[in-house]
């Protein structure tokens, strides 16, 4: 009687809201208009609404939402930007994108996001802006992030990737710094079917610039006003979204179940279970643990039928694209421990607790 869990199972998204998702088809299809038409437009009103922000601007992913947000600040060339040096690439890819240089700080371990007394520390007189990632759906902790900005003269770009609907003292992601990038990759909290991304701010000014530079920098069709890019949330992408939208934070809440379920049958095992400090409100997107034997662990529950994902097994300043930034081993130790140790159990909306419970059993079969 081998067990079946599969790390994420996003079929189980359609099968919930098929009926829906076919009728946003046919009408997307029956409409004759695919790329920024309505369904874009009021998919940008209702999300910013979500977040409790002015404005949501729809582009083509999550990187080049990061990306424009830093082009529309003028971030280039000569400038620095911090970034976390534990994160999945595409936010250090968007500063490189811009001409910038990023520059890397060590996590906290309890909580895996920015640590403010070493994001101080890497103030420089070329920095323009600080880009915390809110990791695995947790926020990092932004109000000494920000008090650092303000005493410096920088911006707050939040990587709101992995953040759909986390909060942070009660306001959401999106709000918590000058702007937000958000992904909505099929396997995000909230995610299309294919790639899909926002940029989501409180400066009009931005969302402004955002907007013309993710269509080849045009305000009016043909008349091309700056360098642009061809980034679009596409109308197909947007009708579904809108959909998923009216159930995330329900979605968010089944996770957040789990997660209890999980922290509580855990509990005693050898493994470092995920911090939630009182500060913010974790919307899981993954539920990661660490432990010594990580490897080990990993191949083990595959063995009994339980699928685990590691984010990430390499951390970015080791990757070769990296390479040129000379960041050798052993520049960030924590960051490598955190790459060497970290294990993503099952998690997702569809997930059933008794799934839950068996991972728990077979993890406390293999320690
Ligand atoms: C997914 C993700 C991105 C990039 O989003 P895409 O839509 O895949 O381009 C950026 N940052 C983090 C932390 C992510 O998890």
């Amino acid at each position: 009687m081998s067990l079946s869990i599969p790390f994420l199972n996003l079929r189980s998204t359609y099968d919930e809201l098929s009926a829906e998702i076919d009728q946003a088809y046919h009408r997307v299809m029956d409409s004759g208009w695919y790329i920024l038409g309505n369904e874009v437009t009021l998919f940008e009103q209702e999300f910013a609404a979500y977040c409790g922000a002015e404005h949501c601007v729809g582009v083509g992913n999550g990187l080049d939402a990061l990306h424009l947000i830093m082009r529309a600040m003028g971030i280039g060339e000569g400038d620095e930007v911090i970034v976390p040096a534990n994160t999945y690439i595409a936010t250090i890819l968007a500063v490189i994108y811009t001409g910038a240089t990023p520059v890397l700080v060590e996590p906290s371990l309890n909580t895996y996001t920015l640590n403010p007394a070493l994001v101080e520390k890497a103030v420089t007189s070329r920095t323009k802006a600080i880009l915390p990632v809110h990791l695995y759906g947790f926020p990092a902790d932004m109000d000494p992030i920000n008090a650092i900005a303000r005493e410096h003269s920088l911006k707050v770009i939040e990587d709101a990737a992995q953040a759909h609907g986390t909060s942070y003292r009660g306001r959401r992601a999106g709000t918590l710094g000058d702007a937000a990038g958000f992904s909505f990759y099929p396997g995000k909290n909230l995610g299309a079917f294919g790639d899909g991304g926002a940029v989501v701010t409180n400066d009009g000014e931005i969302a402004d610039r955002v907007r013309v530079l993710r269509n080849y920098g045009s305000r009016v069709k043909y008349q091309n006003e700056t360098i642009g890019y061809n980034t679009r949330l596409d109308e197909m992408h947007a009708a579904v979204l809108r959909i998923k939208l009216r159930k995330l934070d329900e979605w968010n809440d089944r996770r957040r179940a789990l997660a209890d379920y999980y922290l509580n049958g855990l509990k005693g095992l050898d493994l470092v279970l995920p911090e939630v400090p009182s500060f913010g409100e974790h919307i899981w997107h993954l539920f990661v643990v660490r432990s010594a034997d990580r490897d080990n662990l990993q191949k083990k529950l595959a063995a009994a039928g339980i699928g685990t994902m590691i984010h990430y097994p390499i951390p970015p300043h080791l990757q070769p694209a990296c390479a040129y930034l000379g960041l050798s081993q052993g520049t960030f130790p924590i960051t490598e421990a955190i790459h060497r140790e970290v294990l993503s159990l099952p998690m997702g909306p569809h997930l059933l607790q008794s799934e839950v419970q068996s991972v728990i059993d077979t993890a406390g079969r293999c320690l």
